[in-house]
C-alpha cells in the first residue's frame, strides 16, 4: 500500500506551443494519481530549450490551466532559472570519468551508423556509435584548445561498468531492466544548449522529490537513459506510469502542430472546460487509457 503523504507527482509541459488535450491528459493523469494518495502535484515548466520557448505560449499555459481549474502543489519550478545546478552535476560526471566531448556533427553522425547499417531507433533516433569516445587525449585537447564546437556525452558503457544493469518500475507494464550500454552515449549538453532533457528531467525529478512520474508512453525508451543517470548520480528512483497517447481518428498522435485541438481553440469555439474534460473522458473510454 502507498503511504499518503509519499506520493509527489509532477506536470512538467515544455512551452514551445499552445498546451493541447494531450498536455490535459497529462496533467490529470499526474493531478488524479496524487488526489488519489493524499499527495502533492507539482508544476514544472520544461523551457530549458530556448530555441523553441515562446514567452506568450507560457502565459497561455497558466491561462488555459486557470480555465480548465488545475491547481498544483507547492512553488513551480522553472527550469532556465536552474543552469547553475545543471552544470554542477555536469561537472560531477565528468569528474566521474564518464563524460566526453564530442565534435561529430550531425549529418557525420547519420553517416557513422547507416555505415555500420544500423537503423535509427524508433524514439531516441540516431543512437551515437561512440566516435569521439575513442579519440587520443591529446587530440582532444587539441580540438577543445582551437574552440570546435562540441557537445558533451555520457559515456554509457563505462556508467554500465560502474552501477550494472539496474532495474526500474512501470506501474503499467511492470519491472524493467536497463541495460545502459544499449541506449547510445546520449548527448547532456551543448554551448547553445547548456542542460538536455534526460540530465534536467532527472536532476529535477530528484530535487522536487517526485516520487511518481506520470508521462505518455512516447518517453517509455528515455526512461532506461534516466534510469542510467540516477544511477550514476546516486539519486532515488521513482515509480513510473506511460500512459496511452491520444491518437486521432486516423490513429496519428495527436502533437502540438494539431492547434485546432489546443485548449485556447477549444475556449475561443465556445465549449467550456466541463465539455472539454467529459470530451477528453470519452476518448479515454474509446482507447482504453489507463486511468487510477
Ligand atoms: N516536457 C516534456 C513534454 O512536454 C515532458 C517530460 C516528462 O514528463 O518527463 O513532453
Amino acid at each position: 500500500m502507498l503511504q499518503k503523504a509519499q506520493v509527489t507527482t509532477r506536470f512538467a509541459p515544455s512551452p514551445s506551443g499552445p498546451l493541447h488535450v494531450g498536455h490535459l491528459l497529462a496533467a490529470l493523469q499526474a493531478r488524479r494519481l496524487a488526489d488519489a494518495h493524499g499527495g502533492r502535484c507539482l508544476l514544472r515548466v520544461e523551457d530549458i530549450d530556448q530555441r523553441a520557448q515562446h514567452p506568450e505560449y507560457l502565459e497561455l499555459m497558466y491561462e488555459d490551466l486557470r480555465w480548465l481549474n488545475l491547481h498544483f502543489d507547492g512553488e513551480v519550478m522553472v527550469q532556465t532559472q536552474r543552469f547553475g545546478v545543471y552544470e554542477q552535476t555536469l561537472e560531477t560526471l565528468r569528474r566521474m570519468g564518464v563524460l566526453y566531448p564530442c565534435f561529430c556533427t550531425r549529418s557525420e553522425i547519420k553517416a557513422q551508423v547507416a555505415e555500420m547499417g544500423r537503423a535509427p531507433h524508433a524514439t531516441l533516433g540516431y543512437l551515437y556509435p561512440g566516435t569521439c569516445r575513442r579519440l587520443p587525449a591529446d587530440a582532444v585537447e587539441e580540438k577543445l584548445a582551437a574552440g570546435l564546437p562540441h557537445s558533451w556525452r555520457l559515456d554509457m558503457q563505462r556508467v554500465q561498468d560502474l552501477i550494472g544493469c539496474p532495474t526500474w518500475h512501470d506501474m503499467r507494464r511492470g519491472t524493467q531492466r536497463c541495460v545502459p550500454a544499449a541506449y547510445g552515449d546520449v548527448v547532456l549538453a551543448r554551448k547553445d544548449f547548456p542542460a538536455s532533457y534526460h540530465l534536467s528531467v532527472v536532476v529535477d525529478d530528484a530535487a522536487q522529490g517526485v516520487t511518481h512520474v506520470t508521462r505518455g508512453a512516447d518517453l517509455f525508451d528515455a526512461t532506461h537513459i534516466h534510469r542510467a543517470l540516477q544511477g550514476v548520480l546516486g539519486l532515488p528512483v521513482p515509480l513510473y506510469c506511460h500512459h496511452a497517447l491520444l491518437r486521432d481518428n486516423a490513429g496519428k498522435r495527436l502533437a502540438k502542430r494539431d492547434g485546432a485541438r489546443s485548449i485556447a481553440s477549444l475556449r475561443e469555439a465556445g465549449f467550456s472546460p466541463e465539455q472539454v474534460l467529459a470530451s477528453l473522458h470519452e476518448a479515454l473510454q474509446r482507447g482504453g487509457v489507463w486511468w487510477v
